[in-house]
């Protein structure tokens, strides 16, 4: 059976005059088709990020040769899938997540030889630096390695977000910083991985994985975290076949009848369960610990526990998992009894809380804790610090590089103080760049 489903995650949230590449209105009429087999991890990661990027798109598994002729007019082998369609009529064949961004006219290189302000990471604190920094005259790049929106982007819905009193998707609130940031002027050089660092003449100078160099006087870390992994056999075989990392988003429309299982017991385990609740038969929360309240906000413990379809399961472990193309079962300790129970379910969806993204720091006098957090202000040993006045609450310990958001030590990893540091830390760069001359 053929199942064209129409994923339309997220409504269109206003139109903007069209500003050229950086600019452009990402999500605004457009709607993408996608084909693909129904366990492809490629299909996913595509869908995956245009549901983060705010793009409409539907979305049809093929996993025969009678269906793949009928709506392809092509054998399975033959197809090339998945296969992509863009609004302009272009078809890709497996393109990459980057092939599809540059299509759609979001990758763009930089303008300037030299801005005041380079901001690496698109999250919440980037974007929220990103439209402090140009609404208030100064130039600025924001180096992102995927789409914007960072976390915040797998979230279903934010509820506790100041001024959004019905929640609002993280997608949604991305999408509409992405705008108010390009309007003010902002640069965004998105679907650029693999950034290295180098200090020289009072400058930050970054390397983007493409080889593209960006020039600037001071710059804010904004990096985040990403997902935890569950650390076991078999788990990158199934990412995109029944595992997924994060709130569902995308996947959430796929579930429908289906028992869906989810690991972790804080905010975002709540949201995914709460989510996956409107699709799924059945939600069940895998919570290692004793109870929910420790780890979930009280708001979220009351709506998930009135949710007749979402069951809880505490003193719960995943030790294994199963499957062929897909997954089709995991294993689930219990911790009391150490007995281990083998579950049939076809999708699991991990919210275990992150790392910090910071392997760029290697090799650079950027100090960071044990875990890999940067440290920042009053935190930085004084043997790490070179100057004679005291480091700004968000520099790092080289002088005009800031850290703003999840990335930082002790940072309180909410959507707010992430907005909130990274405009502070468009302040401390206005100080540095009036102190630095
Ligand atoms: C599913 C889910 C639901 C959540 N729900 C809520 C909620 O309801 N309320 C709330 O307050 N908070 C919520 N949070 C937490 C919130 O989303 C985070 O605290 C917030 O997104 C942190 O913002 P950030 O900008 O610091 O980092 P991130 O959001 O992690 O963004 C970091 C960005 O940096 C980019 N990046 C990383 N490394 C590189 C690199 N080397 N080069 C270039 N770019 C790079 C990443 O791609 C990413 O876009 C939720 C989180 C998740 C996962």
């Amino acid at each position: 059976m053929i199942d064209d489903r129409v994923v339309l995650p997220h409504k269109v949230i206003r139109e903007k005059p069209d500003r050229g590449p950086v600019g452009a209105t990402m999500h605004a009429c457009i709607v993408v088709r996608i084909y693909g087999r129904s366990q492809c991890r490629h299909a996913f990661e595509i869908r995956d990020f245009l549901s983060r990027s705010v793009v409409r798109f539907t979305w049809t598994p093929i996993d025969t040769d009678d269906d793949c002729t009928h709506l392809l007019g092509l054998s399975l082998a033959d197809a090339g899938l998945p296969i992509v369609d863009l609004p302009d009529g272009t078809r890709l064949r497996a393109p990459s997540v980057a092939e599809i961004a540059a299509r759609l006219g979001w990758v763009s290189d930089p303008k300037l030889q030299e801005y005041d302000v380079s901001i690496y990471g698109a999250g919440p604190a980037g974007l929220s630096a990103a439209v402090y920094a140009a609404s208030e005259g100064l130039s600025v790049a924001v180096l992102e390695r995927e789409a914007v929106g960072g976390q915040a982007g797998y979230s279903s819905l934010i509820e506790n977000y100041l001024g959004f009193p019905g929640g609002i998707s993280g997608g949604d609130l991305a999408e509409r910083a992405r705008q108010q940031a390009v309007e003010f002027g902002a640069e965004l050089l998105l679907m650029r991985d693999g950034l290295s660092t180098r200090f020289a003449d009072g400058r930050v100078h970054t390397t983007l994985g493409d080889g593209t160099t960006v020039v600037a006087r001071a710059s804010v870390c904004a990096t985040g975290v990403e997902w935890r992994r569950l650390g076991l056999d078999r788990e990158e075989e199934f990412i995109g076949s029944g595992l997924f990392y994060g709130a569902g988003t995308s996947e959430a429309p796929t579930c429908s009848d289906l028992e869906v299982f989810v690991v972790g017991g804080g905010n975002s385990a709540g949201q995914a369960a709460m989510n996956l609740s409107s699709f799924a038969k059945r939600v069940t929360m895998l919570v290692r610990g004793q109870t929910l309240s420790a780890t979930l906000s009280s708001y979220l413990e009351e709506r998930v526990a009135r949710q007749p379809n979402v069951d809880i399961r505490t003193d719960a472990r995943v030790v294994g998992l199963e499957g062929g193309k897909g997954l089709t079962a995991i294993h689930i300790e219990d911790s009391r009894t150490g007995e281990v129970e083998v579950v049939e379910t076809q999708r699991l969806f991990v919210c275990i809380g992150g790392d910090p993204a910071t392997e760029w720091a290697a090799g650079t006098p950027i100090a960071r804790d044990d875990h890999g957090f940067v440290i920042t202000g009053p935190d930085l040993p004084t043997s790490d610090w070179p100057l004679d006045r005291a480091p700004f609450y968000l520099e790092t310990s080289v002088p005009g590089f800031f850290a703003a958001g999840d990335v930082r030590r002790n940072s309180v990893k909410r959507v707010a103080s992430a907005v909130g540091d990274g405009a502070m830390a468009i302040t401390f760069v206005h100080h540095h760049l009036a102190s630095s001359g």
